[in-house]
């Protein structure tokens, strides 16, 4: 494969896995990558996996050792320290509060761009998740999708439950998909992935090896919502093509569309997998930075933000305006 023009990285967060954002700008900048798309990972106390505990800012510590997650006001830091690196990404649990408010109020407030990571334990159907998915899209944000099955079948065809699950099936992502067709959905991780293969339903290991079988859901999940993208961050993105690389030439440049460069830590085995394959140069910049920048137009300097992006004096703020000022 042909050098991209540009690395663009969609799946990446800050102040994780024992760097701060100097640390990931100093990482970006030994991989060539110009901008990357950071996301909150909001972990409530009773999803906490507490092996994880290592990879979290310990700033983030609450007082029963559990950790908030990759939170928004370490990303915001990150984004002002490195405004032309960053790309702020926001997505608040749909369980508490109110969340599409909150998403409004870090749009106009923060410049968000993208809706992710979403990674809670809950149905992507439920109502609560549909109704942020809908303001999303209106305020034409990308939702970045983590999903992992609940149930696996175990060696010997039982299901086995799966207590660190997010999201549901492919089959909850099919109804999300079809209840919010104006908003863009960003599948990730190893629930999503082991879709690619038409063995999914029997196959036990969270990450499969092997060839992969016709027939995978993914296929009619593209073909079916064109509001469906892919990031092929992490172990799982790069393992469902690396499992059969005659395979991942075939996918890349049928869904060359719909499929975005993204690490989710540091390195490059995606890039270095990437580059050992034979795909033409006009989908390679499509996958690394095109497809990215029609979702997301980029980074926009701080001056601009200024002069854009503050929303009109509409009768809704005035009458806030008028309560502030009562005070
Ligand atoms: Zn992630």
């Amino acid at each position: 494969m042909s050098k991209p023009s540009q690395i663009v990285d969609t799946h990446q967060h800050a102040f994780w896995t024992l760097r701060d954002d100097a640390g990931l700008v100093a990482d970006m900048d030994d991989h060539g990558i110009a901008y990357a798309w950071l996301l909150t990972w909001e972990i409530t106390p009773d999803e906490m996996n507490m092996s994880e505990t290592i990879a979290l800012n310990p700033a983030n510590t609450r007082l029963d050792g559990t950790n908030r997650g990759v939170i928004l006001a370490d990303l915001i830091r990150a984004r002002d320290r490195y405004p032309d690196r960053f790309v702020l990404g926001y997505c608040p649990d749909p369980r508490v509060g109110n969340a599409p408010d909150l998403l409004r109020a870090a749009v106009s407030m923060y410049d968000v761009k993208v809706c992710g990571e979403w990674k809670y334990r809950m149905l992507l159907d439920d109502p609560r998740c549909l109704e942020l998915f809908r303001v999303a899209g209106e305020l034409d944000l990308p939702v970045v999708l983590h999903l992992d099955v609940p149930y696996l079948p175990g060696k010997a065809g039982e299901s086995e439950y799966q207590k660190n699950w997010f999201g549901g099936t492919v089959e909850n992502l099919e109804r999300a998909l079809l209840a919010c067709p104006e908003t863009h959905f960003i599948g990730h991780a190893p629930g999503f992935w082991r879709e690619i293969c038409g063995e999914a339903d029997v196959e036990p290991d969270v990450f499969p090896d092997g060839s992969v079988a016709e027939g995978g859901r993914l296929y009619e999940l593209f073909d079916r919502h064109s509001n469906l993208y892919a990031d092929l961050s992490a172990g799982s993105g790069l393992g469902a093509l690396q499992r059969d690389p005659g395979h991942a030439d075939r996918f890349l440049e049928r869904f060359q569309d719909r499929l975005l460069f993204g690490r989710d830590c540091y390195g490059q085995e995606l890039h270095d997998f990437l580059q050992s394959r034979e795909v033409p140069q006009t989908v390679v910049e499509k996958i690394y930075h095109q497809n990215a920048q029609r979702l997301v137009k980029g980074i926009v300097t701080p001056k601009a933000r200024l002069s854009s992006s503050f929303p009109p004096i509409t009768p809704q703020v005035k009458i806030s305006q008028r309560l502030i000022e009562s005070y």
